[in-house]
């Protein structure tokens, strides 16, 4: 099996990278422009002889023989995909369309990686995928919420117009290892100011909720959905239901790392949703797929890596 993984030196890709590259019956290219990708997530992977790394940015074509395609590439946390919003959607909308016609001439399955933030600030609570979203089409969470949705639209379309396997994955968020400790993301936020001893930067009140699944949980989930069969087109949630808020999530963090920094309020980012938390009954469905492993376990883990990265610095 060849399998293409976009955004592959990136947070999920090179953890997805890992996973597949284990299997010698697979030769897998990772491609990434490196905006938000780190050489040190793929560093292990490289002399691998079933890995090859291609620098290169998906907004432009790009001609492999691939049987599947993990379209990954998109940075995803708000600061860094609001650095450069215009190549932000582009990403989304180009790098989609350049990898559904590669799926075309090949006859390959693509998985896109889209995202909870197609909810925007949800007025549904869990969110189910037949929810439509309640997204600002003018804000600066836009380029990335627009684009994802726009790439849905256009897997769909590229599945009913010329037959292409599709498969969508929505994915709340998510932590772990190779998660870039300069991400932006709360999770990476508070850890790493917890363990430098600085103030933890708690946006407006703290009380608005997120559900974070554990990276290897979210791979498992993804890994399946690629291999589900034709018909399961997706969209499918993946995310782990288990929801806290930002008060509780510092609560924990402070506790597990035994650090005595303090809370400081920051503002909140416009357009914050204010809640979230993924319903899963399609993905139990469809894939048997359920997250095993809990918060308090999975940021044990976290922490123990970037205790690590600190350790090298
Ligand atoms: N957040 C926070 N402190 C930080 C970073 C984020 O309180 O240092 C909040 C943010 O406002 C949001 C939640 O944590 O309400 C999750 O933010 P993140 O950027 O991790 O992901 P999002 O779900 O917003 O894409």
């Amino acid at each position: 099996m060849k399998i293409l993984v976009t955004g592959g030196a990136g947070f999920l890709g090179s953890n997805l990278c890992g996973r597949l590259v284990r299997d010698q019956g697979n030769y897998v290219y990772c491609l990434d422009n490196m905006q938000t990708g780190r050489m040190e997530n793929i560093r292990e992977l490289m002399d691998k002889p079933n890995f090859q790394f291609i620098e290169h940015d998906i907004v432009e074509p790009i001609e492999l023989k691939v049987d599947q395609i993990y379209n990954a590439a998109c940075p995803a946390s708000p600061p860094a995909y609001q650095a450069d919003p215009v190549h932000t959607l582009k990403t989304s909308v180009f790098g989609m369309l350049n990898m559904l016609e590669l799926a075309r001439k090949n006859d390959a399955t693509v998985l896109q990686f889209s995202t909870s933030e197609v909810y925007g600030d949800a007025q549904v609570h869990p969110q189910p995928e037949t929810y439509w979203g309640n997204v600002n089409p003018d804000g600066i969470r836009s380029c990335y919420d627009e684009g994802k949705r726009a790439a849905e639209t256009l897997c769909f379309d590229y599945h009913r117009e010329y037959g292409v396997k599709v498969k969508v994955i929505r994915i709340f968020n998510t932590y772990g290892p190779k998660m870039d400790p300069k991400d932006g993301r709360v999770i990476s936020n508070f850890v790493n100011q917890a363990l430098r001893g600085e103030d933890l930067t708690v946006y407006g009140d703290g009380k608005q909720t997120r559900s974070f699944c554990y990276v290897d949980d979210l791979i498992e989930g993804i890994y399946r959905m690629m291999n589900s069969t034709d018909e399961v087109t997706g969209p499918v949630n993946l995310g782990n239901p288990g929801e806290f808020t930002m008060l509780e999530l510092a609560e924990e963090v402070l506790r597990q790392t035994g650090s005595r920094s303090k809370l400081v309020h920051k503002e909140l980012p416009k357009d914050d949703p204010k809640q979230r938390r993924p319903d899963i009954t399609k993905a139990k469905q469809l894939l048997g797929w359920e997250p095993k492993v809990a918060l308090r376990e999975g940021l044990a883990k976290t922490i123990e890596y970037y205790r690590g990265l600190m350790g090298r610095a």
